[in-house]
Formats: C-alpha cells, sequence, structure tokens
C-alpha cells in the first residue's frame, strides 16, 4: 500500500463518452492531468461502462506508463461467474483487457448479505487469497453495499480482507439505509483502511437544489464537490476517496483542492450540517445512478433516468421534466407504469431502494394526464 501516493482517487465508471464509445483522446487528457499532478490511484470494474472502461484503461493508462507509475483497482462482480471454475477465467480475462499482469487491489464487489452467501459459496475469498499468493493481486478487499452487521459478519469471517470500500458522504452518513457512518466505525473497529466510493452521492451533492446552493457560495470557497470529497477525506483511516470524473474540467477542479488537501474547518464544517438538513428535507430519492438495476430489467424501464427527472421536478418544479419524462427516457412500453413488478432491479440496487413502489410514484406524477 506505500505505492499510494495521495488519497484522492480516479473512478473510471463515468468516463467521457463520445455516443456510445470512450472518448479516449479526453479521457488521456485526464491520465496525463491526473499523474502528473501526484495521483496515482485508478478505479474500475468489468461491469463499469460495460466492459469499455477496463478497456478504455488499457488504451489510455497502462499502454502508456510504466506500471509502477499507477496503482490499478478491479472487481470480482456476481454478474460474471455462476460457479467457482469461471471465477479465474473472468479474472484473467480482466488482466488482458486492463492490459497488466497483476492488479494492485482486487475488491469483492458490491457485497451484500446475499451476494456474499453466493460468493462463499463459490469460494470467491479463497480463489482471490490464492491468486493473491501467485502474485496476480497484491490486496484483497471489498466493496460493501448493506447494513454495519452484514460488514463486521464478513470481516469476522475473513480477516484477511485488508480494504474496505464503502459509500461515504454528508447526505447517507447518518441515512438509515446506506448507513455510512456505521460501517465506517466497523473498517475502524477492524482496523481496515476504507476507500471512500460515492462522496458526491452519484453527482447529487454537485448540482445542489438553490437553497443548499446558497449555503455553500456564502463561504466564498470551492465548489459544491470540493466540500462533498474534503467531509469524506476528512475523516481518519480514509486512504482514499474515489471521483467518477467524466472531464478534464471536472477532473482539474478535484485537482485544485485535493493536491494538498485540508479538512473541512468548523465553518465548513457547520455549512456542510446545513446543506445535509436541506437535503433530508425534500424527500428526494436517492438514487445514485450507479445503473445496476437496469441490465436485468424485461422492460428496458431507464429506472435512474426516470427518478433523476422525478427529482428535478420536485427541486425545480420544472415543466421540462415532463418533457424529457414522454420524449427522452420513455420509448413505447419502457414507461413507469409498464412495470411488471418482477423485482429484480431491487435485488441489484446498492441504496436498498423500493424501486417498483417509487415507479408507481413516478407514473402517478407523470402519466397522470394522458389517458393512461
Ligand atoms: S420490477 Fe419493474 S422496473 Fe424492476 S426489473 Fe421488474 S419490470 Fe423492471
Ligand atoms: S435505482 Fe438503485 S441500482 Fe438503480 S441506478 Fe439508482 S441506485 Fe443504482
Amino acid at each position: 500500500m506505500d505505492k499510494i501516493k495521495k488519497n484522492f482517487g480516479f473512478g473510471c465508471m463515468r468516463l467521457p463518452m463520445k455516443g456510445d464509445q470512450v472518448d479516449t483522446e479526453e479521457t488521456c487528457r485526464m491520465v496525463d492531468a491526473f499523474l502528473d499532478a501526484g495521483f496515482n490511484y485508478f478505479d474500475t470494474a468489468h461491469g463499469y461502462l460495460d466492459g469499455k472502461s477496463e478497456l478504455a484503461l488499457k488504451d489510455c493508462l497502462t499502454s502508456r506508463y510504466p506500471r509502477d507509475r499507477y496503482i490499478l483497482t478491479n472487481k470480482l462482480t456476481n454478474f460474471y461467474f455462476k460457479k467457482e471454475e469461471e471465477i479465474r477465467p473472468f479474472f484473467e480475462s480482466q488482466l488482458e483487457a486492463c492490459g497488466v499482469d497483476y492488479f494492485d487491489f482486487y475488491l469483492m464487489h458490491a457485497q451484500n448479505e446475499e451476494i456474499f452467501k453466493f460468493f462463499k459459496s463459490c469460494h470467491a475469498y479463497e480463489t482471490a487469497f490464492e491468486l493473491k499468493k501467485e502474485g496476480k493481486i497484491r490486496h484483497v478487499g471489498i466493496s460493501f453495499h448493506d447494513r454495519a452487521e452484514i460488514l463486521e459478519q464478513i470481516l469476522t469471517e475473513y480477516p484477511e480482507i485488508e480494504v474496505v470500500q464503502i459509500q461515504f458522504n454528508y447526505v447517507d452518513y447518518d441515512d438509515p439505509a446506506v448507513q455510512s457512518r456505521k460501517c465506517y466505525e466497523i473498517c475502524r473497529k477492524f482496523n481496515k483502511p476504507v476507500l471512500v466510493m460515492e462522496p458526491v452521492k452519484g453527482g447529487n451533492l454537485v448540482n445542489l437544489p438553490e437553497e443548499a446552493k446558497k449555503v455553500i457560495e456564502d463561504l466564498h470557497g470551492g465548489s459544491p464537490a470540493s466540500y462533498a470529497i474534503r467531509f469524506a477525506a476528512g475523516f481518519p483511516g480514509m486512504m482514499m476517496v474515489l471521483s467518477g470524473m467524466s472531464s478534464l474540467a471536472q477532473m482539474q477542479d478535484n485537482i485544485s483542492f485535493m493536491k494538498d488537501f485540508k479538512p473541512l474547518d468548523e465553518t465548513e464544517m457547520e455549512a456542510v450540517k446545513k446543506v445535509q438538513a436541506i437535503f433530508r428535507s425534500m424527500n428526494l430519492i436517492p438514487c445514485t445512478a450507479c445503473r445496476y438495476c437496469t441490465a436485468g430489467c424485461p422492460k428496458k424501464i431507464s429506472i435512474p433516468d426516470l427518478f433523476a427527472i422525478m427529482n428535478t421536478k420536485q427541486l425545480y418544479h420544472d415543466w421540462n421534466a415532463d418533457y424529457y419524462y414522454n420524449a427522452v427516457h420513455t420509448a413505447p412500453g419502457r414507461k413507469a407504469s409498464d412495470c411488471i413488478k418482477c423485482g429484480k432491479c431491487e435485488k441489484a440496487c446498492p441504496q436498498h431502494l423500493q424501486i417498483r413502489k417509487l415507479l408507481e410514484e413516478v407514473a402517478k406524477e407523470f402519466e397522470n394526464n394522458q389517458g393512461e
């Protein structure tokens, strides 16, 4: 772990796109700027951008820089194996896609009660520890989305786990479903360095509601993202805060305040508490747009986009949201009311959202006047 240079990492799940392909020129510029500024941690997974994130890292990072210039984390995701024998071939395909012969960190992806049981039944953890002995993984960890008690169970059963990635941001800090604070406390109890995902809550803490925006502007300091990322990075034991950046401009903003990182001071912390309270009062759908739910939906409903539109309408009372609902995100047969309530999406949702119920509310909001 001593290869890690700074506490800010490049999450490669929202790379810049040109149509449905990664914009490799912009990604190369981002990689160069990131490394030039002294950062070196990159995070990917096979599911990010349908496998294109791994390939983009080969094009933009691993084929252009020597192996000791960067730290690369990849993950074992439950969608891509059904039994133990399929894990190694999948892992080898990830090494090849990324153009490396080892991963610095390899995480058991999106662990929750159910997925953990499946991983155990396939000896996934044991396989990862063997790969570590073979030198193909330097450190084994987990990324986690469930209640703190399940995290405690996993860390008790597998003390060999070296790092834990959790969702941690100032809105989810005391959220009863996400339990950021409680999960963080478990990591501290087991003395595991923490990797933070979703510090800006899928962009929700970047595009703030007006009232919250004003609180941040009154500080006359950095961008809304800067406060969210510095909040997460300021807790003891936070080894790395990841940000899923989509443009050079976003990256430059992040570099500007993470290059010489300072935790939030008292006034800034007070402002963040005010923003927390504003979010709580607004009753928004806490979707992070990770899109894990969409792959298995038999009706191909654009679940996160519909939730984003619903939140936009709630925040800004924006007529434009109706246009987006009807003209952009609901092709025939893919409206919220087309949901057949199979529940597949809810099993995949790391935020434990009651998607079926929420889609009923979306349908009520946007489909009422259309005689359907
Ligand atoms: S419950 Fe509805 S939205 Fe979810 S996967 Fe099934 S059809 Fe799709
Ligand atoms: S509904 Fe859940 S799984 Fe789907 S995008 Fe939102 S947070 Fe992710």
